[in-house]
């Protein structure tokens, strides 16, 4: 029987798709640079590390709950700038032996700034793996985004993730580039990708949620919203332009859906690259071509939370 309220076990508000079945640990509360335009994930919280007792503390409560889990994801969203993040990472390894990924969510100007020397302990602690927002590729796009980071940071960032052995998880924002930087958005974005070779790449698409600082972007005309067809679209062409080896493509969460007639006819691409780069080409031609003629009313994730369909992303 536990003897403690699960309440009690400190869970992180926001965890990537494919971490559904890890353990979540909270290292620390909130984003350090919580200023990108299109987030709302963290704007209520002042970043702040917890406690390293506080962590202990809510790992042992875990392992009460998830004794075998395989799969640790430790969060929020830059917990490797943590001075006892080693540590922290350790005490994982120790309390779930079982545990052979061990991933956190890390800014690529973070992991530039930590270096070579400093990520290879993080590692050797444990660390398997980081999820990393790249969003764009293109300059403009990551400025008005207000991303914090370059794209020579981000290659930077990635690179240096890869180059001690990390595995990498870049994720990109579909329509981050508005109606004037579609192309540019794509392109560049599939450069940064070619220059650093990541694991996963994961498509998001970006819904402007009530109250970002995006909606203001959005309706002083700085930033214009695609269509479903234009997402579309600029997926087809990230794909064509994309030139990486033995990476996994993801499109793993809601957002990417389209529906047409009260369906969804559209879930994404998945494949591996470069492989099955035709494979997903096809399959956006055909859903394109589809669209082209349907006579239905198509509905995109950002149509539908205008419409109040849907209010969590
Ligand atoms: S997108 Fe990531 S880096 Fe940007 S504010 Fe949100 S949590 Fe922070």
């Amino acid at each position: 029987m536990l003897n403690f309220k699960i309440q009690d076990y400190d869970f992180p508000p926001y965890r990537p798709p494919n971490e559904a079945t890890s353990v979540l640990i909270r290292a620390s509360r909130g984003c350090p640079w919580n200023k990108c335009l299109f987030c709302t994930m963290y704007k209520s919280i002042k970043f702040k590390p917890k406690s390293l007792d506080e962590i202990k503390e809510d790992i042992d409560k875990a392992t009460k709950i998830y004794r075998d889990t395989k799969s640790v994801f430790i969060a929020d969203s830059d917990s490797l700038v943590i001075k006892d993040i080693d540590e922290i990472i350790r005490y994982i390894k120790l309390r779930f032996p079982d545990a052979n990924r061990i991933t956190s969510y890390a800014r690529a100007k973070t992991l530039m700034k930590l270096g070579s020397e400093r990520l290879k302990k993080i590692k050797k602690a444990g660390l398997t793996r980081v999820h990393v927002g790249l969003e764009s590729g293109d300059k403009e796009t990551l400025k008005l985004m207000n991303k914090g980071a370059t794209p020579e940071e981000m290659i930077a960032g990635g690179r240096v993730a890869k180059d001690v052995g990390l595995e990498l998880s870049f994720y990109i924002l579909i329509g981050a580039g508005g109606k004037d930087r579609l192309k540019e958005h794509a392109v560049e974005s599939a450069k940064v990708c070619n220059e650093v070779n990541p694991d996963f790449i994961r498509l998001r698409t970006l819904v402007v949620q009530h109250g970002s600082l995006l909606e203001r972007a959005m309706n002083s005309g700085q930033y214009k919203v695609l269509s479903p067809i234009e997402k579309l679209k600029e997926v087809k062409m990230l794909i064509e332009n994309l030139e990486v080896n033995q990476c996994e493509f993801a499109s793993d969460h809601f957002t990417n859906n389209i529906w047409a007639d009260n369906t969804v006819i559209y879930r994404g691409v998945y494949g591996i690259l470069p492989q099955e780069k035709n494979d997903m080409l096809n399959i956006l031609d055909y859903t394109l071509d589809f669209l082209s003629k349907t006579k239905g009313e198509v509905l995109d994730s950002t149509i539908l939370y205008e419409k109040g369909l849907i209010n969590s992303l």
